[in-house]
């Protein structure tokens, strides 16, 4: 059973899938998720998806005659056996999660979400078309559009800010062929493009049958709880190796560092805990647009500040959507301050928590940021320390990761979250090993497989001859008409 961050009312889990987002705007949660007995020792020594259908089908009940059958893509389009392998860097671990289609952890999620939507339409006799409006800071959108493209009974929109992705996550978008698929640029970041499809849900919901058109709006965002549960998965699945080598005992806990910015990755790895994986603390990563590492230390979430754009563009963002199930679970449920909370962010920009509340957050979550310079000195330096190659986004979570071993680090086993193929920054990735990128990004690609011996993802060198298919640019204000357009 689930409910909405934000009003107490019940909704199945099947239907929370489906909707992606509450009517009054909350989000879903399962508010017993923490007291259902779960068990994680089942867990251990299983493969990927073993694992996996054991704990999304804790989490989301309603699906379980069908989790089998579900889980059983991984697979077929994760070119790792492990799925996410974990990977020893000197005495840590990096839980390598892009071994994808399209090269990023949203794939985990997005490979099995369009079968929880395509289930669950059938749980709730449902015959409109599920329309996917999905805002992206560049990975979730070519995870999205590659897990429902030609999906029969859906249609997927994607906005993503004009500039604010990497070269080649914009041309993995642009060239996505399917007859049910829209890419739109839109003149804004990726706050004005969340905040447009919020609306745009919201707009929808006051539209009456007729106005509907027999559409159903749904979302592959991490607002979508279907996008969340699968990555919890991969928090036990890292459990289980590091007992299977021999690295912990079985009940010792793990630290987990998480390169953050929607706060989806980080809240599943809470979630996990909630369900007894021995989790010691978890470690929210920020690159310099810190807003989540201001409010982790001093209570207070302020997103008034200039947005920047970093190397590591899948977490420029500075409304994290997640937070507000963290506040729920924070507050015991209470509906009405998270409201509250959510109202003063959308008029004023900003809100505080104290007392209890925080004091539960913070006995939990730890929190650490690192400058641009910062990203690219431990790209360079985990090349020439490990042969280690890492992306941007991971580079932030293993300088965090330094960072808090030297201060607050208990002595655990510390895993750092590793998001994306390196490929996908080439010209960020090859200028911090010491390499020169050339205007051409295939060409940086090239070299950089060059110097390294990594070889470059079909995925990546694939893209040069795909023509574009998706050429537009919005402005924000189009966002919320282009949503409620059917195809
Ligand atoms: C989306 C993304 C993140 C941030 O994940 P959240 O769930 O939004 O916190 C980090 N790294 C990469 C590569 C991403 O694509």
């Amino acid at each position: 059973m689930y409910t909405s961050t934000r009003s107490p009312l019940e909704y199945s889990d099947t239907s929370a899938v489906l909707t992606g987002i509450a009517p009054d705007g909350g989000l879903f949660v399962d508010p017993d998720v923490r007291s259902r007995a779960f068990d994680v020792s089942a867990c251990m020594g299983l493969e990927y998806t073993a694992v996996s259908e054991k704990v999304m089908s804790h989490l989301l009940p309603g699906f379980e005659s069908r989790m089998h059958e579900i889980v059983s893509v991984y697979p077929g389009k994760f070119s790792s056996p492990e799925i996410t392998p974990l990977v020893k860097i000197g005495d840590d671990f990096c839980l390598e999660l892009y071994y994808g289609p399209t090269l990023a952890f949203k794939d985990v999620a997005l490979s099995v979400l369009p079968l929880f939507i395509t289930a669950a339409k059938d749980v709730e006799g449902i015959s409109e078309t599920i329309s996917i409006l999905t805002a992206t800071s560049g990975d979730t959108g070519k995870a999205a559009l590659e897990g429902f493209h030609d999906v029969p009974g859906t249609d997927i929109t994607v906005f993503f800010p004009h500039g604010g992705v990497s070269a080649m996550q914009r041309l993995q978008m642009v060239t996505q062929s399917g007859a049910n698929v829209r890419v739109a640029a839109v003149e804004g970041n990726f706050d004005d493009c969340q905040r447009g499809v919020k609306e745009a849900f919201a707009r929808f919901a006051s539209l009456d049958e007729k106005q509907r058109g027999g559409r159903i709006l749904s979302s592959a965002n991490s607002i979508n709880i279907g996008r969340l549960v699968p990555q919890v998965a991969y928090y036990f699945s890292a459990y289980s190796q590091l007992v299977s080598r021999g690295e912990i005992a079985f009940g010792e806990d793990v630290d987990f560092i998480v390169p953050t910015g929607n706060f989806g990755d980080i809240l599943a790895g809470y979630l996990a805990k909630c369900m007894g994986l021995p989790v010691g603390r978890l470690v929210c990563a920020s690159n310099s647009n810190s807003v989540l590492y201001d409010f982790l230390t001093t209570g207070v979430y302020d997103r008034r500040r200039p947005f920047l754009k970093t190397a590591s563009p899948s977490m420029d963002i500075l409304v994290s959507s997640n937070l507000e199930r963290l506040l729920f679970y924070a507050s015991e449920g209470d509906f009405e301050l998270v409201s509250s909370l959510m109202a003063q962010l959308s008029s004023e920009g900003v809100y505080a928590l104290s007392g209890t509340h925080f004091a539960a957050i913070q006995s939990l979550f730890s929190a650490g940021w690192c400058s641009e310079a910062e990203t690219a000195e431990t790209i360079g330096r985990m090349w020439r320390d490990f042969g280690y190659l890492c992306d941007t986004h991971t580079a932030v979570a293993l300088a965090v990761m330094e960072k808090y071993k030297s201060s607050e680090g208990r002595g655990r086993k510390c895993v750092a979250l590793s998001t994306a193929s390196p490929f996908k920054f080439p010209s960020a990735v090859l200028s911090a090993i010491g390499g020169t990128p050339s205007d051409d990004e295939f060409e940086t690609a090239m070299r950089l497989s060059e110097l390294t011996g990594v070889p470059c993802p079909e995925a990546i060198s694939g893209l040069k001859t795909k023509p574009v298919l998706h050429s537009g640019v919005i402005g924000i204000d189009e966002v919320v008409p282009f949503s409620l357009t059917a195809f």
